[in-house]
């Protein structure tokens, strides 16, 4: 049974601007926006502060249940509280991001998370960002995007703002991160990344954020 309440499902692989273009257009809606990335990110720190093994699912589920986030808006931009802590910077960290991504990979998991995702489908409407919102959380989603962009660019985007935070990488190195985190997320049997059959496909190498927040603007207002 579809629900009445709109849904745009934002998916791609991490770097082709999801995150940035997901909060833009919910603020512009007024629409909520769940960053379901995060929540993968939140149990893999959670996981990590018990000193939980990451290659069990049981445990990994039961983390899963047992992990309360929340996301607040501060003055400094979104903060995510996990089990009460501002754990804003950790879940950002690139290890993190890694961690997220090998427990993504079990079923378990994935459907532990399930109705947690469903449950930021409140009115007036849903910006969800992640990688199988169009193909497995919300299916039947009105408004379906799959952003993507060429590997070296998402790289070069991801040194940029790791190097303004005063963090040293190398860009070789972020591209093999990025060239191993998408071969991982597209070949996992559950829920691997892929658009759905009824998403429109924008391809952000060489448009900036507002080009590309205007072209899915369009598809919910035409
Ligand atoms: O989007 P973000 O980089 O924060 O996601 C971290 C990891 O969580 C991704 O690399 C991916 O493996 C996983 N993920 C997922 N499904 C989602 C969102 C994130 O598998 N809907």
């Amino acid at each position: 049974m579809p629900d009445s309440i709109p849904v745009l499902t934002i998916d791609g692989p991490s770097g082709a601007g999801k995150g940035t273009v997901s909060r833009i257009v919910a603020s512009r809606l007024g629409w909520h926006y769940l960053d379901s990335g995060a929540l993968y990110r939140a149990v893999g720190v959670a996981a990590s502060w018990a000193n939980l093994d990451i290659s069990d699912p049981a445990a990994l589920v039961r983390c899963t249940f047992d992990t309360r986030v929340s996301f607040s808006d501060a003055e400094h931009g979104l903060r995510v509280l996990v089990n009460d802590v501002d754990a804003t910077d950790e879940l950002r960290l690139e290890t993190t991001g890694a961690v997220a991504s090998a427990i993504a990979a079990f079923p378990e998991v994935r459907s532990a998370l399930k109705e947690r995702q469903r449950a930021f489908r409140q009115p007036p409407g849903l910006v969800a960002d992640g990688r199988d919102m169009g193909t497995v959380i919300f299916p039947d989603a009105p408004f379906k995007v799959f952003l993507t962009a060429s590997a070296e660019e998402r790289a070069k985007r991801r040194y940029k703002q790791l190097k303004d935070k005063g963090v040293s990488v190398t860009l070789d190195g972020l591209l093999r991160e990025i060239l191993a985190r998408d071969a991982r997320d597209a070949q996992r049997t559950v829920a691997p990344l892929r658009p759905a059959e009824d998403a429109v496909l924008i391809d952000t190498t060489g448009l900036d954020i507002e080009q590309v927040v205007e072209r899915v603007l369009a598809l919910v207002n035409p």
